[in-house]
C-alpha cells in the first residue's frame, strides 16, 4: 500500500468530519481545564480548510499539507491554531513534490511536525498537552520502519500508540497552555489537543487502510 495524493485530500476531509463530530467533546474537555474552544476552534479551522482544498487539489502533497497549516495559523486562534498550523506545515515541506507517500515519508513527515511543535510550544512529554499524543505515535512509526512492518499495519499501531498518549494525559499536571493555571488541578481530566491529535491520527489509519 501507498498512500496517494488523492487519499490526503481524502484524509483531510475526513479530519474535517471526524472535528465537526467531535467538537462539542473537545470543547467539553477544554471547559473542564481550559476556556472552553477547543472543538469549535478546530471546526472553525478544518471548515476554513475544506473551503480552501479545491485550490490545490491537484497539487504535489507538500503544497496540499502546507495551504492547511496555513489555513489553520490564519484561521484558528489560541495555543491550538499555531501548533496544528506548525503540524501540517512541517509535514507539508518534508512532502514538497511528491505525489505518493511511503511509510517512510509519512514517519519523516510527522516527525518533522513533532519537531516543530516542540520548537514552537516549548512542552515535552509529561507536559499534558498535544505532544503527548504525538510523540508515541511517532516513535512507534520509526519502530515499525526499523522492522518492515507495512504501511497499513504501521498506521494502525501509531494511532493505538496515539490514543495511549492521549488517555495517558488523564492523571498528569499541566505544565503549558492554560490549563497549567490550574495547577494540580488539571489532573484528572484528558488533555483536548492531545484527543484531537489522536482523533487526526486515528483518521488517517481509518481513510488509508480503507483505500
Ligand atoms: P487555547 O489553549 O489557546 O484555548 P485550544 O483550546 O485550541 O487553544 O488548544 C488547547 C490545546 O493546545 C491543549 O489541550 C494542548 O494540547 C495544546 N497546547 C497548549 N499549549 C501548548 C504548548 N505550549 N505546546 C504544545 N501543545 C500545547
Ligand atoms: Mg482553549
Amino acid at each position: 500500500m501507498i498512500v496517494k495524493r488523492d487519499d490526503v485530500i481524502t484524509w483531510v476531509k475526513a479530519v474535517a468530519a471526524i472535528i465537526e463530530e467531535n467538537s462539542a467533546y473537545l470543547t467539553q474537555l477544554d471547559s473542564e481545564i481550559g476556556d472552553a474552544d477547543h472543538g469549535a476552534n478546530m471546526n472553525r479551522g478544518f471548515n476554513t480548510v475544506i473551503k480552501k482544498l479545491p485550490d490545490v487539489n491537484d497539487k504535489d502533497i507538500g503544497t496540499i499539507l502546507k495551504t492547511v497549516g496555513m489555513t489553520l495559523i490564519s484561521t484558528v486562534g489560541g495555543a491550538g491554531g499555531p501548533l496544528y498550523g506548525t503540524w501540517f506545515l512541517q509535514s507539508g515541506i518534508k512532502t514538497a513534490d511528491k505525489f505518493t507517500l511511503t511509510l517512510t515519508d509519512w514517519t519523516d513527515a510527522l516527525e518533522a511536525s513533532l519537531n516543530g511543535i516542540k520548537m514552537r510550544g516549548k512542552a515535552e512529554v509529561g507536559d499534558k498537552t498535544m505532544v503527548d499524543a504525538l510523540t508515541p505515535a511517532v516513535e512507534a512509526l520509526k519502530k515499525c520502519v526499523q522492522e518492515n512492518i507495512n504501511l497499513s499495519e504501521a498506521l494502525n499501531i501509531s494511532a493505538d500508540a496515539a490514543k495511549q498518549g492521549m488517555e495517558g494525559t488523564i492523571p498528569l499536571v499541566a505544565r503549558k497552555g492554560r490549563a497549567s493555571y490550574l495547577g494540580e488541578r488539571s489532573a484528572g481530566h484528558q488533555d483536548p489537543g492531545a484527543t484531537s491529535t489522536y482523533l487526526i491520527l486515528k483518521t488517517a489509519a481509518e481513510t488509508w487502510n480503507g483505500s
